[in-house]
């Protein structure tokens, strides 16, 4: 199997097949992110895939879900796109699921009739890593994606009847602007229908421009109780038919379908507030070293 760097997946893809489509992130230049840090983005050869689906398709002829390895697999254009999940239909007949990581400005060079090919070529799912739905705090992190850039691309993704899941960065707007962030979140999904929203929780990393802006004094870190309240705030304004779950560098759990497990939720989070020793939760983050 070809992999290039280390290969990043969601847990629940943990079970599939993962082939490396691409290598590295296209925008490689989120200011909290080092996952791929090092990593020249690359895009796979068709003959490269075809060598990995070959030696998939002789240990695991029946596979059933594919993942799409990289950063953005969904930035390769329909043209590129469609040719490689055909490929896994021929290499693996059985294959029901092919998912894939992908920022949602990859959504632009596609119309809608080009969605609808790719979900009927085998296209069933995508992860977003929307952040927040606050414009000041994606400027300021260099998303290069806005609020209403979020809604547009998102109504495609559903006209043409792709699952997908928005990825929440709890803390990511600082001590300043955290209420901001989880209103205007919230706002923005209110208009949407993820299949799937999960919460991080900011962690800087040694080397990311915002770590060394926290150095400086310009980034001022939320501390643990204040994204507790944060995130308390993003799930009483939340307003949409989904599942939420969280990653585990958040410090709570909290799993479930939305909105019946909302005031459970709520409840929680209140209790947790209420009996918070921020030096556990502290410490707890000091240990995490990546996503
Ligand atoms: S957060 Fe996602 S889009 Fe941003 S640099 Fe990291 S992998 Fe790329």
């Amino acid at each position: 199997m070809h992999y290039t760097a280390t290969v990043y997946r969601p847990p629940v893809e943990a079970n599939n097949i993962l082939l490396q489509v691409t290598s590295g992130c296209s925008h490689n230049s989120c200011k909290f992110c080092n996952m791929y840090e090092g990593v020249s983005f690359r895009v796979s050869p068709l003959e490269e895939i075809e060598e990995d689906l070959n030696e998939i398709r002789q240990f695991n002829p029946n596979a059933k879900r594919v993942y799409l390895v990289g950063g953005d697999p969904f930035v390769l254009s329909f043209e590129k796109l469609k040719p490689i999940l055909l490929k896994i239909k021929e290499y693996l007949p059985k294959c029901e699921r092919i998912s894939m990581a992908g920022r949602i400005s990859n959504t632009k060079n596609k119309t809608v009739e080009q969605l609808k090919e790719l979900r009927s070529s085998g296209l069933s799912f995508i992860y977003f890593g929307m952040e927040s739905g606050d414009d000041e705090t994606l400027l300021h992190i260099n998303k290069k994606q806005t609020a209403q850039e979020i809604v547009e691309q998102c109504k495609k993704i559903e006209e043409a009847g792709i699952e997908y899941h928005l990825i929440y960065l709890n803390g990511l707007a600082g001590a300043k602007r955290g209420n901001d962030h989880a209103l205007e979140s919230a706002k923005v999904i209110n208009q949407l229908k993820p299949t799937e929203i999960s919460i991080t929780s900011l962690t800087l990393f040694p080397g990311t421009e915002l770590h060394k802006a926290a150095q400086r004094g310009e980034f001022i870190e939320s501390t643990e109780l204040e994204r507790i309240i944060e995130l308390k705030t993003f799930i009483e304004q939340l307003d949409t038919d989904t599942y939420i779950y969280v990653h585990y560098t958040t410090a709570v759990s909290l799993e479930g379908t939305f909105p019946e497990n909302k005031q459970m939720m709520l409840n929680k989070l209140q209790y947790i507030i209420n009996n918070f020793d921020e030096e556990i939760y502290r410490k707890r983050r000091e240990k995490i070293r990546t996503v």
